[in-house]
């Protein structure tokens, strides 16, 4: 028998995994990667830091991002779980 707190529990769990799709889909874009560094290259355009010239050669080819909006901020509801 389905209660109504079981379609609720399905449907929390659907969205919860929802959201975890979202936020590794924006954290981890490969594409806004590559776009990015075809545009400004391997300097942080915020902080100016090259990976590669502060580690040589085991930064060769790192960026880093900085966040408009910080991912925990981004308004997704507080789970339940
Ligand atoms: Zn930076």
């Amino acid at each position: 028998m389905i209660t109504i707190q079981k379609v609720s529990f399905q449907k929390k769990l659907v969205m919860l995994e929802q959201r975890r799709i979202d936020a590794q889909s924006q954290e981890r874009s490969s594409v806004a990667r590559q776009k990015c560094i075809e545009e400004h290259g391997l300097n942080c355009v915020v902080c100016n830091m090259n990976f590669e010239e502060v580690y040589g050669e085991a930064g060769k080819g790192f960026i880093h991002v900085h966040y408009v909006v910080p991912l925990h901020g981004r308004g997704y509801i507080q789970s339940e779980f």
